[in-house]
């Protein structure tokens, strides 16, 4: 769990619980009853900051044996601070990410495509 939400109040962080309210969340404490608004526009979770760039990205699958296949794409959203010499080759390639370059914004939602960095394995 890396959620870096934190109560501004009195700092818990393990009993927030989150309602949408149109377009921003409404947080809850409830250690200390505190309520705020998040923003739901992602984030940098190195930096806070909120420069994103979506970029698509490679999902690929294990296909019989050692075999990966290159499924489809999910959008991964990148840092224009951390993600600077990333997003500079993404916009040289004109490509999609490869499914190896992890982008610092690690959502689950491609999370069960490759698990692990597919190495090349000669011989
Ligand atoms: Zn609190
Ligand atoms: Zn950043």
């Amino acid at each position: 769990m890396t959620r870096a939400i934190a109560c501004p109040a009195c700092g818990e962080a393990e009993d927030i619980r989150g309602e949408r309210d149109g377009d921003v969340i409404m947080l809850t404490c409830d250690a200390c009853a505190h309520r705020w608004e998040r923003d739901p526009r992602p984030t940098c979770p190195q930096c806070g900051g909120r420069d994103l760039v979506e970029a698509p990205k490679a999902v690929v699958q294990k296909v019989r044996g050692d075999q990966m296949s290159v499924v489809g794409y999910t959008k991964v959203q990148l840092c224009r601070v951390c993600d600077a010499p990333l997003i500079e080759q993404l916009a040289r390639s004109n490509a999609a990410l490869p499914p190896d370059a992890m982008p610092v914004v690690s959502r689950h939602s491609w999370g069960t495509a490759t698990g692990r960095t597919p190495e090349d394995r000669r011989g």
